[in-house]
């Protein structure tokens, strides 16, 4: 099988094992991998749980359509993501529902959403940027990613949602994951007193 036949199979692998976990709903979300000649990724109006390896969108580098389905709506977080990043192989883009409610909280520090609950989420994400509110489709919203995407693989779009990167599809989606579980736990925890971890063993974590 040749690397972008497996790159399909495992896009349509993460889309099912997404959905079926609840990680996504109707149409949301979607996913995409850099390929040799440009990019796969799950076609708009289409459920992360009945993806078809051969209609996946097959985009060149600039972004034109080359085969398959149109591509998501949402294509230019992906697109802003890998022109960032040279290392990301895959990038994933939920509106899990944890993360989503994180991302309407007020008093929050647009620099790092998140406080440091475990040592998984430290190595796995490590800081996690707000970015602002901008309605769906707006270009400055592919901007704002690109701004922030060259110092972080995973960012929190206010109101809508997180994007990640990963130097694999595994990579995006455990970091992905792990920020969703994180975001459960920061709501469970609101209101009670916590312990988080300190700068000091959070710095460790993310390599020192
Ligand atoms: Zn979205």
């Amino acid at each position: 099988m040749s690397a972008e036949a497996r790159a399909r199979e495992a896009i349509c692998r993460l889309g099912a094992s997404i959905f079926a976990r609840g990680l996504t709903f109707g149409s949301s979300g979607n996913i995409s991998v850099r390929i040799a000649d440009g990019y796969l990724m799950t076609p708009t109006n289409v459920s992360l749980g009945e993806l078809d390896p051969a209609r996946l969108a097959k985009l060149a580098l600039d972004g034109t359509l080359l085969a398959g389905d149109a591509p998501t709506k949402e294509s230019f977080l992906h697109r802003a993501m890998y022109e960032e990043r040279g290392a990301a192989e895959a990038v994933v883009h939920l509106h899990s529902t944890h993360s989503v409610a994180v991302s309407c909280l007020a008093d929050v520090d647009p620099a790092n959403v998140l406080p440091p609950i475990t040592a998984y989420y430290v190595m796995r994400v490590g800081t996690l940027p707000l970015i602002p509110y901008f309605r769906p489709g707006d270009p400055k919203l592919a901007d704002a990613v690109r701004s922030l995407a060259g110092k972080h693989h995973a960012v929190l779009l206010a109101n809508h949602g997180p994007v990640v990167a990963g130097t694999s599809l595994g990579a995006a989606a455990a970091a992905i994951e792990e920020l969703e579980e994180t975001a459960r736990l920061h709501l469970l925890l609101q209101g009670h007193r916590t312990r988080f971890l300190t700068e000091a063993q959070a710095w460790e974590l993310r390599g020192g």
